[in-house]
């Protein structure tokens, strides 16, 4: 019988048990440890006198400031591994070592140790001998044979400098009310391996929203409860909020499942999710995959080559846990749950929960008939309506707050992914989100978000991009990036939004001759028809894909038709506006032919030219137009051109098809 399942049997934590049997001498080194008949004998004996699983759930009460410790590492014995373990993972800065008789702390070769403590290799294994360890000169030793080895030579030690980012959760919360809290998980591995199939197995059969009478809507995360406990899990796109908050150097999830497919193995994404982990110091859950579809051996194999980036598994000693599951059958997923709440029981999660709320934005999006809105996790603090905060760029005063099962909520603690409205623009993925009094609030709305100056590019494509999320504009946006070099085609990005197509964005895109490129968003009806109004090219898509074939036709169109300049038009100055912030406005009667806002203009003043010059933005009634043709007044502003006069003459010219051009 293992810890967790003697655990489970008398309802007593398996930290518990853990704590005891050491104490008691025996060598225990987590809770798959296989109790021989005498420590069940002893456990059985004090188990009454332990505290249950049931009691320790309710318990609430005023501790001390530690909010997160890391599991206890455990020892590990590497004789049973003639594997020879390659470089571990690369954020461990190998340093040269300052003094030749201190030794850091990592799995390394035995000739290595040798190497850097200027032992002879023979005496290192007369040593490792006299410790019960048979090793050769190529030999592996992981880190605790190390350390001990060391000890044995009296030789001092270090640990490996692996620069911890500071997270939020080391923030010191002195006071106030302290509660256990469930794990936050994210799964990561390779593409492929299953992340998405896993994530919606347990979203189908676990997540109980009928029970809660409601429909479940995406969030972002979600809780799911298992007979052990609450487990919440991430789920944004590409796990775009778990690696964008660890890229401002904090953390929001406490274990990573490293999800690694039993036919393909160790893939580099893996490798990856692995040096993520480590480096944001979360302990990892093994889950290998698609065990319906390979043979058991496979399972060995995928274990055996974990072990070169120092994940030991538990049942050959070392503390990684390791389940094989099926995500598209379900099978294992029970079991993997039942690890995940064992693995956070170690870690002894809480959160303050009654302070100012403080967590991170997991998505952002616009929602209709609530402006920007953001799923949080908070992890500090209550959040409660009415509240002011500051959040990234942007801020506001939360209007309404909305659980995972779409009810309606007054307010909500830390680790309950909740949707925020009343934000004053859209937050980014991974903002710090954090409850103040209204005076600082009011100072940071006066930095608040505006649209970059729109900015020309000769000889590109002006694209006005909107997307249904933040993560899909930015896959949008790299892969039309990827596009533009590939076809050597540079993309104008005017502008790139989250959200329907709005009327502003038809007026933005009239403005700079843009094409509007839309993904899984509407279109507004009055966008609708402005769009007709200054025909501006809409193109709406579902599929990435499809959008991007069609931006690449769109270049071939353009580049293929050859194009002359002709004079389309002529205008008299009869006005000049200088408006200070944009420019001086040439206010023209159009005399004949057209006047177009693609259009160059060469300027006139009695015989002689006195400049030209692309136009800027070319306005009707003030409301910018795609052409004023004769008969008409407009307005407009030229590229470098601002010595108007009145009775200047105006000659407009146009790029037109070759084809087009009337003899
Ligand atoms: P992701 O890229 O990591 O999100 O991988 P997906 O979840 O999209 O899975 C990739 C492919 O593997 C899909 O065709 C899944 O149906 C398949 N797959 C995932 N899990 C299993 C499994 O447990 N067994 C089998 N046979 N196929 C699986």
């Amino acid at each position: 019988m293992r810890i967790y399942e003697f655990s489970r049997k008398h309802n007593v934590p398996s930290k518990e048990i853990l704590h005891f049997l050491q104490n008691a001498g025996f060598d225990i080194k987590s809770h798959m440890s296989v109790l021989n008949q005498k420590a069940i004998d002893l456990l059985l004996g004090h188990v009454k006198e332990m505290p249950t699983t049931a009691k320790k759930k309710v318990a609430q009460k005023k501790v001390s400031p530690v909010v997160k410790k890391s599991p206890k590492k455990q020892a590990v014995v590497s004789e049973e591994f003639p594997k020879p373990i390659a470089d571990i993972y690369q954020e461990v800065p190998k340093e040269p070592i300052a003094h030749p008789k201190e030794i850091i702390i990592e799995s390394m070769s035995l000739a290595d140790f040798a190497q850097r403590t200027e032992k002879p290799v023979n005496e290192l294994i007369v040593t490792l001998l006299k410790m019960g360890i048979v090793a050769t000169k190529n030999q592996i030793l992981l880190k605790d044979v190390v350390a001990r080895l060391a000890e044995q030579l009296g030789i001092s030690t270090a640990k490996p400098r692996v620069e911890k980012a500071p997270t939020f959760k080391d923030i010191e919360v002195k006071e106030g009310v302290f509660k256990e809290r469930p794990p936050v998980v994210v799964v990561l591995g390779h593409v492929d391996h299953g992340k998405t199939t896993l994530l919606d197995y347990i979203r189908k059969t676990k997540v109980a929203a009928k029970e809660k009478g409601g429909i479940t809507q995406h969030l972002g995360a979600y809780e799911v409860k298992v007979k052990q406990g609450n487990i919440i899990f991430l789920d944004t796109p590409g796990h775009e909020a778990f690696y964008k908050i660890r890229g401002r150097g904090v953390g929001v999830a406490d274990i990573a499942v490293l999800i690694i497919a039993a036919d393909d193995g160790v893939m580099p994404q893996t490798v990856e999710a692995i040096n993520h982990a480590k480096v944001a110091g979360i302990p990892i859950v093994v889950a290998i995959n698609k065990v319906d579809k390979v043979e058991a051996s496979r399972v060995d194999v995928v274990k055996q080559s974990l072990v070169q980036y120092d994940l030991l598994p538990e049942e050959w000693g070392g503390d990684v846990i390791v389940v094989p599951i099926s995500a598209k059958f379900g099978q294992g997923v029970d079991h993997l749950f039942e690890m995940i709440v064992l693995q956070s029981q170690l870690m002894e999660l809480k959160a303050e929960i009654s302070g100012l709320a403080k967590g991170y934005v997991l998505e952002s999006k616009p929602e209709k008939g609530l402006g920007p809105v953001a799923t949080l996790i908070c992890q500090h603090g209550r959040l409660k309506i009415g509240d002011y905060f500051v959040c990234g760029k942007t801020g506001g005063r939360v209007n309404s707050l909305i659980d995972s099962f779409s009810k309606k909520i007054k307010e909500v603690g830390p680790y309950i992914p909740v949707q925020v409205a009343g934000f004053d623009a859209l937050a980014e993925v991974g903002d710090l989100f954090e409850v103040v009094s209204k005076e600082e609030y009011r100072k940071t709305k006066s930095r608040a978000v505006e649209r970059k100056p729109v900015l020309l590019v000769e000889g590109a494509l002006n694209l006005l991009i909107k997307a249904d999320t933040n993560s899909s504009k930015e896959a949008l946006l790299g892969a039309i990036a990827k596009l533009g070099r590939k076809l050597e085609k540079e993309f104008n990005i005017i502008y790139a939004g989250v959200g329907d197509v709005t009327e502003s964005d038809v007026v933005l895109a009239a403005n700079t001759g843009a094409s509007i490129f839309a993904f899984y968003v509407k279109l507004e009806h009055n966008a609708l028809l402005l769009t007709q109004r200054y025909a501006v090219t809409i193109q709406t898509f579902d599929v990435i894909y499809k959008l991007l074939e069609s931006l690449e036709e769109f270049v071939e169109k353009h580049k293929k038709v050859k194009k002359v300049l002709v004079k389309v038009g002529e205008a008299v100055v009869r006005k000049v506006f200088d408006i200070k912030g944009i420019g001086v406005i040439a206010g023209c009667y159009v005399r004949e032919g057209r006047f177009s806002r693609d259009g160059t203009v060469v300027i006139w003043r009695g015989k002689q030219k006195i400049g030209s010059g692309s136009i800027k933005s070319l306005q009707r009634e003030r409301r910018p137009v795609k052409e004023v043709h004769a008969g008409f007044e407009c307005g407009f502003l030229v590229d470098d051109f601002t010595d108007w006069a009145i009775d200047d003459r105006v000659e407009c010219f146009l790029k037109i098809p070759e084809s087009q051009k009337k003899s």
